[in-house]
């Protein structure tokens, strides 16, 4: 499964992060929540705020399916419209 379960399973996420040891000990920025409007076939998200499609670049940026967990203030902003 190509999907990040982070937002769903926290304990899942902690799981994952130990193969990645490198990363241990830095910073971590948060990283806006946008709300996912369309997948590709290949797995690649495109978020709501998007006037194109695009992929979504994980480094810096997720998605969810749960709307009160929405942190990009473009996604909210269509939400509100779509309301
Ligand atoms: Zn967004």
């Amino acid at each position: 499964m190509p999907y990040r379960k982070s937002d769903i399973h926290p304990e899942a996420k902690s799981a994952a992060m130990g193969k990645v040891s490198e990363e241990a000990g830095l910073p971590v920025t948060p990283r806006p929540y946008h709300l996912a409007k369309m997948i590709s076939e290949a797995g690649d998200i495109s978020p709501l705020c998007a006037t194109e499609p695009r992929k979504l670049d994980l480094k810096v940026e997720l998605w969810t399916n749960r709307r009160e967990a929405v942190t990009c203030k473009r996604c909210l902003a269509k939400m509100q419209v779509i309301k």
